[in-house]
């Protein structure tokens, strides 16, 4: 809704949803998504929605989230553009059959990994690039052969109304539709019976969603939220871990589920850490991050006031920013330093422009407070210390991992993207998204010749078939006693 209450975006009338989810299961039972050629065709579209229509796109972004076109580009856009291409010109590769090593009984066989598709996908957008989490796993859903309904955010109904006019424009509504509306509409779909959901949103939600697939033994990928911390060692450059941090946590004005939740820092370089990033964001946003046009708005309301409401409860010190204007749902660049673990800012994902700074009197510490804690989406390490680094890695868990940098791993799309335990099931982006939409069915292919082979399969049972089907089924892969279990003693084996 529009602050007067007139809808920016038309809802699908409930009693439709069970209508559209049987057209495109038609369409998926006809196998008109099956053919390559068809599934590139509907790629190319895609591509073309976003390429032919930026400024339309600016536009609604801006009017959601006072997105910064360059923003636009580098979180959604071109990030886009660029999966459409990758899937297009991999598709082929993809979507072969994969051989697979056999033993000697299987040599004359067909023996191969099919990638079928999975059949009718939901996928559920949320906000915060909205563009971007609704359209990426389309992508994944389209070139693995499968219909799709899209249900884009109603938090961001600018982009929502955007694509509903654009994608039957380049999409054929006959394999993909767009369901728009709040909860009532999602639990809807929920209630039907899907062959993949894939969520993005709030683990809370999340929760929910995985429940009514529960019901359905519907697969789901769930790409959720969490605390993403960022380790700041003594031994870095702290003007340029101060910059690095700092688009990492304001880009998109906070709300990324990858963005830096908050920094744990080696005490002694806290200071110089303040300094640096007053320095930078003087430098990023000017003295009035306000008028900025490099700086983005808080979505809603509600989220507004949740973010205020936080700063207001910290014990923390606010040494940058707090500064907010609710009409405008502007939140300055704020850092609060010196915040205990049990702080106002420390117990949610913040999901805002506020970045609380922890101090520690050793790493190790660092590393004892995230273990304390649910597995994060992200998390971050910033030293030159290989040994220190490794040792963080190989003593923590999370979706992803990136050493002196933030969010880059998200442009990587032969990376996959997704998170761990409560932060995420399952992963997409690249290839990877092919494979989320995609079944893995084992297919073997035999001759009905050659049945002389197979006697010994077959009864009167013999000690002399056993030892044949040893040597025709194993003789390839020979126990290495010891060898991949050193503790196991003689007598074990
Ligand atoms: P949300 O989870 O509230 O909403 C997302 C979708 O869920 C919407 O389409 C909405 O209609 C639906 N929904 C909301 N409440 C529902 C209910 N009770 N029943 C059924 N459907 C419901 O979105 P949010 O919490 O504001 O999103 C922010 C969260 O998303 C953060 O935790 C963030 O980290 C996470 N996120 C994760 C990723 C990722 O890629 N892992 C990306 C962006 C955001």
């Amino acid at each position: 809704m529009a602050q007067n209450d007139i809808p920016i975006v038309e809802y699908t009338p409930l009693s439709d949803i069970p209508t559209i989810l049987q057209d495109v299961r038609a369409t998926f039972k006809s196998g008109l998504t099956k053919s390559l050629s068809y599934r590139k065709e509907q790629l190319k579209g895609l591509h073309n929605m976003i390429a032919e229509n930026e400024d339309l796109f600016r536009e609604a972004s801006f009017l959601d989230l006072r997105k910064p076109p360059q923003e636009l580009f580098l979180g959604e856009t071109g990030i886009i553009k660029h999966e459409c291409v990758e899937a297009i010109k991999n598709l082929d590769r993809w979507a072969s059959p994969e051989k697979v090593k056999v033993s000697l009984i299987n040599k004359f066989d067909d023996i191969h990994i099919r990638k079928d598709p999975v059949g009718v996908v939901l996928i559920i957008g949320t906000w915060n690039y909205p563009v971007n989490l609704l359209l990426i796993p389309a992508i994944g859903a389209i070139a693995a052969g499968n219909t799709v309904i899209l249900k884009p955010s109603e938090v961001s109904p600018h982009v929502a109304k955007l694509v509903t006019e654009l994608l039957p424009k380049y999409l054929d509504q006959r394999s993909y539709r767009i369901v728009n509306g709040a909860v009532p509409h999602t639990s809807a779909l929920l209630d039907l019976k899907f062959d993949h959901i894939f969520y993005t949103g709030s683990g809370n939600v999340g929760k929910i969603i995985m429940a009514a697939a529960a019901k359905q033994l519907t697969p789901v990928t769930l790409e959720l939220g969490g605390k993403s911390p960022a380790f700041v060692a003594k031994d870095g450059n702290i003007n340029t871990i101060a910059r690095r941090l700092a688009i990492g946590k304001f880009f998109n004005s906070g709300q990324t589920c990858i963005a830096p939740d908050y920094v744990i820092v080696e005490r002694g370089v806290e200071n110089e850490l303040v300094k640096e990033m007053k320095k930078t964001l003087l430098e990023f946003y000017g003295a009035a991050p306000q008028t900025s046009p490099s700086y983005g708005r808080i979505v809603s309301k509600g989220h507004f006031h949740r973010l205020v409401q936080g700063l207001k409860n910290t014990q923390g010190e606010v040494v940058i920013g707090g500064d907010s204007q609710e009409d405008d749902l502007f939140i300055a660049p704020t850092l609060v330093l010196n915040v205990k673990p049990d702080d106002s800012l420390m117990q949610d994902e913040i999901f805002g422009p506020i970045l609380p700074i922890m101090v520690v009197d050793s790493m190790e510490d660092g590393v004892d407070y995230v273990n304390s804690k649910d597995q994060p989406l992200a998390l971050y390490i910033f030293s030159g210390n290989k040994k220190l680094v490794n040792h963080i890695l190989d003593n923590t868990r999370s979706g992803s991992a990136v050493v002196n940098e933030t969010m880059v791993q998200f442009t990587i799309t032969t990376l996959p993207f997704g998170g761990t335990g409560p932060s995420g099931i399952g992963s997409y982006h690249g290839k990877k998204s092919f494979d989320t939409f995609s079944h893995e069915r084992s297919t073997v292919i035999k001759s009905l010749g050659m049945e002389r082979f197979n006697t010994v399969r077959y009864p009167p049972y013999s000690e002399k078939k056993i030892g044949w089907l040893d040597w025709l089924l194993y003789s390839k892969v020979k126990y290495a006693p010891n060898a991949a279990n050193p503790g196991a003693s003689k007598a074990n084996l």
